[in-house]
């Protein structure tokens, strides 16, 4: 069997800088420091960084840090969070650690800066959206699973319209959006769209040719990896998303002759190796 390895893998650079942050504020200090929602989106990093110490919130973020001690410790996530977390911290005397990318971080100051209305393109829930729309006020959310906005509340804002994407949204999700925004607003402006690090990932796989399949390692919680998993599909590739080598151990590959396999921005390298490594065996 032959295996083609996706370049880029392991993690992107936001994620990368996130984690480094968590573990220099685990080594550089002992008192207990608490992830204010999910650091990155991947069950195996998260584990490994609760047995270094980590602390997880069962309780909403609010009630976290509204129940915290002068000096208790938080880091905020990869994908941004509304900023008046940061105010409710000093409130409590408590110290937070921003793991923020630096790409959600030029959104967020690219919409905080529009002097126009904003129409923000994201996936509803995400933590990523939740903080953009919490943090910028004139901004109206556009749903790209299901379609839906609020054209109308747009209308009545009177404004132009500039449109930022959540960065880990697919090249045709932000086309077939922007299509339809067009009709509407004919002058609106793409200010941001999907950060260049997954725009990178999705491009290699929408140029696969003559695969019998496509493996994707990476969470269901995660959004560019299942993104990664979607783009395959779209192609007419049977792809496959797997946390780890047990779950790619599950799939019925026989008769497969040429597999890609790649990974998402919050897969750690050792996880795309050991299933590297399993494929070669068979
Ligand atoms: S996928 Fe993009 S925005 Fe998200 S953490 Fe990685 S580099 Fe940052």
């Amino acid at each position: 069997m032959e295996i083609l390895v996706l370049q880029p893998h392991g993690y992107c650079p936001g994620v990368k800088r996130a984690l480094e942050l968590a573990s220099k504020a685990l080594k550089e200090d002992s008192r207990p420091l608490t992830m204010l929602g999910g650091l990155v989106h991947n069950e195996t990093v998260l584990k490994d960084l609760v047995e270094e110490g980590l602390r997880l919130s069962e309780d909403n973020v609010v009630d976290t840090i509204l129940s915290a001690k002068k000096g208790d410790r938080f880091l905020f996530s990869a994908h941004g969070h509304p900023l008046a977390y940061e105010e409710l911290c000093d409130l409590k005397e408590a110290t937070y650690y921003d793991g923020t990318c630096p790409f959600v971080q030029e959104n967020l100051e690219a919409g905080l800066n529009y002097e126009g209305a904003i129409l923000y393109l994201g996936i509803e829930g995400h933590d990523e959206a939740t903080a953009f729309l919490a943090n910028v006020p004139h901004s109206v959310f556009y749903d790209v699973k299901s379609g839906k906005w609020n054209a109308i509340k747009l209308k009545g804002m009177n404004q132009q319209v500039g449109i930022i994407c959540q960065t880990t949204l697919g090249n045709d999700e932000i086309a077939k959006a922007l299509e339809e925004i067009k009709q509407y607003f004919p002058d609106a402006t793409l200010l941001k769209g999907n950060c260049p690090p997954s725009k990178a990932r999705q491009e290699v796989i929408a140029k696969l040719k003559d695969v019998d399949a496509l493996i994707i390692m990476g969470s269901q919680s995660s959004a560019n990896s299942k993104q990664l998993v979607r783009i395959g599909e779209s192609i007419g590739i049977e792809s496959h998303l797997c946390l780890d080598v047990n779950e790619v151990a599950k799939l019925d590959l026989k008769g497969k002759k040429k597999i890609a396999l790649g990974s998402g921005a919050s897969v750690p390298e050792a996880t795309l190796q050991d299933a590297l490594t399993y494929l070669r065996s068979l």
